[in-house]
């Protein structure tokens, strides 16, 4: 197998075999699950390595994982304020327990550097405790979003805004988008690390996304991108305006079945269940074009009941042989005399009594008026 050292997809490699794996060699130990294995089986080969595409899949743990850190792919034009790392202080006590409770272990902490420390919240003046969500790029911290426990935000000021865990999804054909931090975390805990989130959730008036703009070089070797945003009315506004950015036809929507998004699916129905809804993701629905799934249940109905009646008037023998749609044209013949006036007006109260329809008339030849009121 072919030993890519320098760029995959065109990202610079910046740690080139972060977990030290046997360079070229196509299965070996996973580094996230061998070590906790039994002394006998430590030394399996459970993973396989992709090394062309830079990635590695556990057939143990059935995860997948970077074989690589990258350099950021593109570059901004912009000058922006960066954040220190030193500022860095790993998740303690109170904190993890909180997390715990939300379905997030240390791990999964520890593998996205989610830190935590005293900061300043505009929204209640003073400095509160905060988790602090790492915003990085190679070893670059671009950005932070501060939470405190009244689930107060703030980003670093005059930062650069990116997806947050954007270097995940390098490698990968595949990503999933979130709206926040925390269905990151849910999503890594469920072993889909290649999962993102914008920086500052759904608004439904104007979505900005510039970091969209920021990022865009992520996404061109991308064919599959799944949208696990939440079903709220922001959330469909932020959803079709990521549609209409990055094409419809590589947008596969998530159906949480009734939860929020996927911190809660995570809480309420594990993380077995939670990776599968991922895989299950449909894909975007096309304008004009409809797939089997889109009628499967007008198709059902009509296999099992066949064709239904159209309208009908309420006179059982006549109803037995004719029914109507709407935006149809009916003729109504006969000789004269025959009461084919005295008909359609049956027809038309028929019509009214059943589906409440209104009529008007065209009648130059059926004096007087008052008839027909
Ligand atoms: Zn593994």
């Amino acid at each position: 197998m072919q030993v890519e050292e320098y760029e995959i997809n065109g990202f610079a490699i910046d740690t080139f075999n972060q977990h030290g794996l046997e360079t070229g060699k196509t299965q070996g130990v996973c580094p996230l699950c061998s070590h906790t294995r039994k002394p006998k089986n430590q030394k399996l080969k459970c993973a396989s390595y992709d090394w062309e595409r830079g990635l590695g899949t556990c057939h143990n743990c059935n995860t997948t994982f970077q074989l690589h850190t990258y350099n950021r792919k593109g570059s901004n034009e912009k000058e922006y304020v960066r954040p220190e790392m030193t500022e860095f202080l790993p998740v303690v006590d109170k904190v993890t327990e909180w997390f715990e409770s939300r379905g997030i272990s240390q791990k999964t902490l520890d593998d996205l550097k989610v830190g935590q420390g005293p900061e300043y919240m505009p929204q209640t003046g003073k400095k509160e405790n905060t988790i602090q969500f790492n915003y990085v790029i190679g070893s670059q911290l671009i950005n932070v979003k501060y939470r405190d426990g009244r689930k107060n935000f703030k980003l670093y000021k005059g930062a650069e805004k990116i997806f947050y865990n954007i270097d995940s999804i390098v490698g990968y054909d595949s990503c999933i988008i979130t709206e926040g931090e925390m269905d990151v975390l849910a999503l890594h805990e469920a072993g889909v690390p290649n999962a993102i989130s914008v920086p500052n959730g759904a608004t439904l008036s104007h979505n900005n996304l510039d970091y969209l703009d920021n990022c865009i070089d992520y996404f061109d070797d991308k064919t599959k991108i799944i949208l696990a945003l939440d079903s709220d009315d922001p959330g469909l506004a932020l959803r079709a305006e990521l549609v209409r950015r990055l094409g419809a036809e590589t947008c596969y929507l998530v159906d949480f079945e009734g939860c929020k998004d996927a911190n809660e699916y995570l809480m309420t129905h594990g993380k077995e269940k939670l990776k599968q809804v991922i895989n299950k993701a449909r894909s975007y629905p096309l304008e004009n074009v409809t797939t089997f799934r889109d009628i499967e249940g007008e198709v059902k109905d009509f296999v099992k009941n066949g064709f239904k009646p159209g309208y009908q008037v309420g006179l059982s023998n006549f109803d037995s042989i004719f029914s109507t749609y709407t935006s149809q044209f009916i003729t109504v013949t006969g000789i004269p005399s025959s009461g084919k006036s005295d008909f359609v007006d049956q027809m038309v109260v028929g019509y009214n009594k059943n589906y409440g329809w209104k009529t008007g008339f065209a009648s130059p030849e059926n004096s007087p008026n008052y008839l027909h009121a």
